[in-house]
Order: structure tokens, then sequence, then C-alpha cells
């Protein structure tokens, strides 16, 4: 999940593990978990988590008859967000 955390001068962004709610200090170390098989403009909740066991965690969780699901590197997912196209896609 998503937060923020004021500090002395500016509020800064916080990453929190959908299974282990400790917080995801880096891009890097984070992961987004999906279904697999979504069809074109279908949207989902991804389940923010980070990498390794609570990823691993995660898969039982989000899995549906389409198979395992999709983990994509936070980062990546967070690149493609701020992608100059990325609100073309996202506003409709
Ligand atoms: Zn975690």
């Amino acid at each position: 999940m998503l937060f923020v955390v004021q500090e002395a001068d500016k509020p800064q962004p916080l990453f929190r593990c959908g299974i282990c709610d400790k917080p995801i200090e880096h891009a890097s170390l984070g992961a987004v978990v999906f279904p697999r098989g979504l069809e074109p403009g279908e949207r989902y909740r991804v389940l923010l988590v980070h990498k390794g066991s609570c990823n691993e965690a995660a898969l039982p969780i989000v899995e549906t008859d389409q198979g395992p699901p999709v983990s994509m590197d936070l980062a990546d997912y967070l690149r493609r967000f701020l992608s100059e196209d990325s609100g073309e896609r996202t506003a409709a």
C-alpha cells in the first residue's frame, strides 16, 4: 500500500508490503503481483510486496484459474507508470 510520512521539511512516500506490512525501503526491493490472463482494458488491484519470501507468499493469494500470477519488479512498474504514454492508457 502507498502511504506518506511527514518529515521535518517535506512529505516522503512510503510503500508498505501487503504481506508483512513492513516498509519497502527501495523500489528495487519490491514487486507487484497481479493475475495472469487479464483481458485488454481489464483492471485489477495489484498486491505490492517485497521480493523473495513475501512475493512467494503472495502467489497463492492472487492465483486464478488462469495459472500462477505475474510478478513485476516495482521499479519496472513505476517506470511504466512514469512513461510518457501512461496517461493515455490510464485515462480511459
Ligand atoms: Zn514483505
